[in-house]
């Protein structure tokens, strides 16, 4: 005789508002039934070591059937019997999805987390026209019992088939989600969510045998294939891994070709149960750092990508798992933000990356320095978006020299003799090509020049000069300077002759059309070159800052400087000189060869200074 029943009265609001609010993460079903099927065996396996039930070897199958319409999961778990099917699955549904919708009202954002857990089995629904459970309980004496259900709302219940110890779980998938009976889908979605759970699981699909001609012998259907992984690597303890097992995961789980550069594994029980690897990828350029990936786990369900609730916003640059079997993944986002614990265990996360970074650069310096090309961005922006991160790596940071070497911030300071001073310069070109001779002349005055020239350099020098620095109790400056700053520590001390000086720049601004152009007059400590085009740090690096932005610079003028090597021929030239045209011609030359050496000319500019240049070689043979 079947049994009718409703579910509950509460179920009549919640399974449509259900259904609607996860319309858009739909494939969570097979998440949640894989998962109750887990937790069916790892059930029936402790009463197995109690030896209430003998010994078996657990396994799940998803099977689907286009012809029928259905998917099925079975297990050889528990099983229910009818009295815990009505219990936990008639009236779970009105405490569980009651609690659910509470939760869910309270929070806005009505993505993501939430929504991930604490449906469970009624998710169901949300694909099928129809639910049926057969289910047999392994306690000795019970009989099979079968459940259906059209809409989560009423149901009915009679006596199963079944006949071993387990639960099958038949969806009739409706017309509109029929894609789920596709193998393809199921697999990739059986891989997103399940592919590390602890049991194996079989995927295979029922299919109408093809005719067999006559005397041959019909192909046998294919073996059922397992889709994932029982024992995924985090859990494994770190001393028992191998470095190929590491990049194996790691192409597996990212579908990166690439070897990563080096990994981290956490394998904390205290004071959070956590377990995971970080991977540092190797960089294709500078843009595609930010395209890794952290995929959280609990218990070895896969939750979501990206949670940055959990981990911390500049660690997405690393590719990784993250197994977190406490974490409340029940409840909103913002609870997740304010949650002490939640925080902890970011700062953690943050703290053991930063740890790892400190010991590579202290124990294998130089592999350190091969990756550090690769790892830079990533740890610049921790630091700018972590004090602690920083606090913790500051040692580890490396700047790179026009010599290719890599140095310290101390290091640097010590080769270059201002570890005493008060006011330290560290230089620095953003073009190692076209700042070329700026850079030769400082590295001829004995001063070692640092590469900078990555979109967040920009950012991370203004944040090191904003850092607090002390020597015993004197406040330390530190600076950084780009070649083109300044003419600092390249020109020889003494007074300049201001009516020379004058003289100069009315001639120079005269034939640039620049009313504005400042020009300083001095004697140059190398005396090949004729002029510097200097512009003012900050300002310029406000200008950059802006041009990432897409800005135009806000229409601030850089502040130029042209400074003229008092030494120089030309220079000394162009003072007593009264030949307006050639004179002319001069002071463009030498402002458009300064212009150029730091960087490139405007294209009209560019068209007058090659037309001028071939008019003076051509003066040289007529
Ligand atoms: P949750 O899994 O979060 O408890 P569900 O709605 O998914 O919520 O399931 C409710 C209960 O139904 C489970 O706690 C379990 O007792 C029972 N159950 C669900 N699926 C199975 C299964 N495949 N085998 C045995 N029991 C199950």
């Amino acid at each position: 005789m079947t049994e009718k029943g409703k579910i509950s009265i509460h179920a009549q609001n919640i399974m449509p508002v259900i259904k609607r609010w996860l319309y858009s993460d739909k494939d969570i079903f097979l998440r949640e039934l894989v998962s109750n099927a887990c937790d069916a065996i790892a059930k029936a396996k402790i009463m197995a070591t109690k030896g209430e039930i003998e010994e078996f070897t657990g396994r799940i199958d998803v099977v689907s059937d286009e012809k029928e319409g259905t998917l099925k999961i079975i297990d050889n778990g528990i099983g229910m019997t009818g009295e815990e099917v009505k219990k936990y699955i008639a009236q779970v549904a009105f405490s569980g999805a009651e609690e659910f919708l509470a939760k869910y009202k309270a929070d806005d954002s009505s993505s993501g987390i939430i929504g991930h857990f604490g449906l469970g089995f009624y998710s169901a629904f949300m694909v099928s026209d129809k639910v049926c459970i057969d289910t047999l309980s392994c306690l000795p004496g019970s009989e099979a019992v079968r459940w259906e259900s059209e809409d989560g709302m009423e149901y009915e219940m009679g006596a199963s088939q079944r006949t071993m110890p387990g639960t099958t779980v038949t969806l009739k998938i409706s017309q509109e989600d029929k894609e789920y009976l596709r193998k393809w889908t199921i697999r990739q979605t059986l891989e997103k969510y399940c592919s590390f759970m602890p049991v194996p699981i079989y995927l295979s699909e029922v299919k109408e045998p093809e005719p067999v001609a006559e005397g041959e012998e019909a192909k046998p259907a294919p073996e059922p294939e397992q889709v994932n992984e029982v024992q995924p690597l985090w859990l494994k303890m770190p001393s028992d891994c191998t470095e190929e097992e590491y990049k194996a995961f790691y192409h597996k789980v990212f579908h990166d070709y690439e070897d990563p550069l080096f990994w981290i594994h956490l394998n904390a029980e205290y004071p959070f149960n956590l377990k995971g690897i970080l991977y540092f990828p190797k960089l294709k350029n500078e843009f595609t750092a930010s395209e890794g990936v952290i995929k959280l786990y609990n218990n070895q369900v896969f939750v979501a990508d990206n949670i940055k609730e959990v981990i911390p916003e500049f660690l997405m640059l690393l590719k990784g798992a993250i197994d977190c079997p406490d974490l409340p993944l029940n409840v909103s986002r913002s609870f997740l933000q304010n949650d002490g614990y939640v925080k902890k265990m970011s700062a953690y996360i943050t703290r053991k990356v930063a740890d790892r970074l400190v010991s590579e650069f202290k124990g294998k310096r130089e592999d350190y320095e091969k990756y550090w090309d690769d790892i830079h961005p990533f740890v610049k922006y921790g630091c700018i978006r972590d004090e602690k991160f920083y606090d913790r790596v500051k040692e580890a940071l490396l700047f790179k020299t026009t010599g290719g070497e890599f140095l310290t911030l101390k290091e640097y300071l010590d080769k270059t003799a201002q570890s005493a001073e008060k006011e330290q310069t560290v230089y620095y070109t953003s073009d190692e090509k076209r700042q070329a001779q700026m850079i030769e002349m400082y590295t001829g005055e004995g001063k070692e020049v640092v590469l900078l020239n990555t979109l967040i350099d920009v950012n991370f020098i203004s944040f090191l000069e904003y850092q607090p620095r002390k020597e015993g109790d004197e406040e330390i400056k530190l600076s950084f300077r780009r070649v083109d700053a300044g003419t600092e520590g390249l020109i020889e001390e003494g007074e300049t002759d201001e009516d020379k000086r004058k003289a100069l720049e009315d001639k120079f601004r005269k034939a640039l059309g620049k009313e504005d152009l400042a020009v300083t007059l001095n004697n140059f400590k190398q005396d090949t070159v004729p002029a510097m085009m200097t512009v003012e740090e900050q300002g310029r690096r406000f200008a950059d800052m802006s041009r990432m932005w897409g800005e135009k610079s806000f229409g601030l003028p850089q502040q130029q400087t042209l400074a003229l090597n008092a030494k120089h021929p030309l220079i000394v030239y162009l003072e007593g000189s009264e030949d307006e045209e050639l004179d002319e011609m001069i002071c463009r030359q030498v402002a458009d060869l300064a212009e150029m050496a730091r960087s490139p000319l405007e294209s009209e500019r560019m068209v007058a200074f090659l037309k001028r240049s071939n008019e003076l070689l051509t003066r040289l043979v007529e």
